[in-house]
């Protein structure tokens, strides 16, 4: 296997393969003189691009800027797997787990959020290669098939037309010798192109007047006569409002972090599979699929037959998010090993690019606002690898909570209350090495790993 990884990985790009396209847009210039605005928001990922696009559709006279250190996309939005859910919350038995008496609520939310979601890219003709295959969440254990049932359970009585599939069925779906039984939820869920996708709301947002200025970071946030001022290394904006919308980088304040823990998340991109390998794996339906693994797999089709294939987590010390730390070869060789755990059947097949991308876990799992400033600023993140969809509900719930939460929406407890506190360094960086080392090896090695598991699980991470 060592071998096999080690040619694998050889000529492999240390870049994310979405972004690495000729048609990359350029940058747009910074901030350079003081400004005013109705609304300011701060990060041109997917929930910065959704905000301003939905403030000024609501209000086509409302002053928006959007302000990105970098460029669009540059952080998890352009990093991450694409497989595009229906849940707003992490999953349904995530919805179920932390809001038991609103998940039938948070459902209808989730659907009208897809909806709305695919109605803009299709009015907008924003090509970001949609593919609507649904999801496939697939057991590699026996013991895992009584909840993959379970789950299946709970899909049928929120309404999703959802399939169970044993082992010869799912052989009909997805040829893995580690896959054992799945669940297949068919209804609007599939996966999209996440580079593409940014690109195509950045366009619509200047389309829409947004005024957005990359390579312009926030360097500071006051309060001033009653407005807020951000100031930027060249220019400040004097805004009413303002979002926070700086996902894992948790820019603006410097309480966001209690209730953040930045992830670096690992990902390969394979070169475009040939026709019998496409054939030796059978992925008809181009489902998104995620395992059940305690380092947790997922994995997808390009448009041209690559496999993307993610998962393997890790913490650096004060939640460093810097994707330079992932730079190396031997960090992708644990998820070049799964991958040709799971597909033996392409050895030989070499993986074309490998990147990280930042994570921004809560307890919750799932979008939280964080207020500041007398509800002038809000923060909406905390998505924990699930927001290709649900960061267009956390933006336009994000908005209405900063004018003043009209919605019934954002008067559910999701909008309202706070996940928990996570322990200060370097309390934070043990536990997540402890974790870090049970998620990579329970699975072999079981012992003290799985109470160890359960225990952080306990404390509201969802782990095992
Ligand atoms: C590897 C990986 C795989 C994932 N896979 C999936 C998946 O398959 N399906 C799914 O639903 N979700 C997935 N996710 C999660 C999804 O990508 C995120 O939830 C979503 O992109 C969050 O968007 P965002 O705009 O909130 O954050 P980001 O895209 O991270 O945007 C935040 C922006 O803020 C900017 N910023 C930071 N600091 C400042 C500052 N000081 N000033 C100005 N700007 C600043 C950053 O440069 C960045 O562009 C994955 C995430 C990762 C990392």
């Amino acid at each position: 296997m060592r071998t096999m990884v080690s040619k694998a990985l050889a000529d492999v790009k240390m870049e994310p393969f979405w972004p690495d396209r000729p048609d990359r847009p350029e940058t747009l210039p910074p901030l350079t003189a003081p400004r005013k605005a109705d609304l300011l928001v701060v990060g041109g990922g997917f929930t910065g691009l959704w905000a301003a696009i939905q403030a000024r559709q609501a209000k086509p006279d409302c002053a928006v800027i959007l302000i990105e250190k970098s460029s669009a996309a540059s952080g998890a939005s352009g990093r991450n797997g694409g497989v595009a859910s229906t849940s707003v919350m992490h999953g349904l038995s995530n919805a179920a787990r932390i809001f038991p008496k609103d998940i039938a609520a948070l459902e209808v939310l989730g659907q009208e959020n897809m909806r709305g979601f695919m109605q803009v890219i299709a009015e907008n003709g924003i090509d970001c290669h949609a593919e609507w295959g649904g999801e496939l969440n697939v057991a590699i254990e026996d013991s895992q098939i009584d909840s993959l049932r379970e789950e299946h359970d709970l899909h049928l009585k929120y309404g999703h037309n959802a399939v169970f599939l044993d082992r010869d069925a799912l052989a009909g779906h997805i040829r893995s010798p580690r896959y054992k039984a799945g669940v297949w939820t068919k209804d609007v869920a599939g996966t999209v192109h996440p580079a593409l996708l940014a690109w195509g709301l950045k366009r619509l947002a200047l389309t829409l007047g947004v005024e957005i200025y990359e390579t312009t970071p926030l360097l500071s946030l006051e309060e001033t006569a009653g407005k807020m001022r951000v100031t930027t290394p060249h220019g400040s904006v004097v805004a009413d409002r303002v979002l926070l919308a700086t996902n894992a980088f948790m820019a603006g304040h410097r309480h966001i972090k209690r209730r953040i823990v930045p992830i670096r998340d690992r990902v390969l991109a394979t070169e475009p599979l040939s026709d019998a390998q496409m054939a030796a794996i059978g992925w008809g339906n181009r489902q998104g699929i995620y395992d059940m693994r305690t380092q947790m797999n997922y994995m997808r089709l390009t448009k041209d037959n690559r496999i993307i294939f993610g998962g393997r987590l890790a913490y650096a010390f004060n939640g460093d998010t810097s994707p330079d730390v992932d730079r190396e070869h031997a960090t992708y060789a644990p998820l070049a090993e799964a991958f040709f755990d799971t597909f033996p059947q392409l050895e030989g097949l070499a993986f074309s690019h490998a990147w990280s991308g930042a994570i921004d876990l809560s307890t919750r799992m799932a979008v939280h606002f964080q207020r500041y400033h007398g509800g002038k600023v809000v923060y909406a993140g905390g998505y924990s690898g699930f927001g290709v969809t649900a960061s267009r509900f956390g933006a336009r719930v994000a908005l209405d909570i900063l004018n003043g939460s009209t919605l019934p929406e954002s008067r559910l407890e999701f909008a309202t209350q706070l996940p928990s506190i996570v322990p200060p360094e370097p309390f934070r960086w043990l536990g997540a090495q402890i974790t870090m080392n049970a998620l990579d090896t329970a699975d072999q090695k079981g012992g003290w790993r799985l109470p160890w598991l359960k225990f952080v699980s306990a404390l509201g991470f969802p782990l095992h």
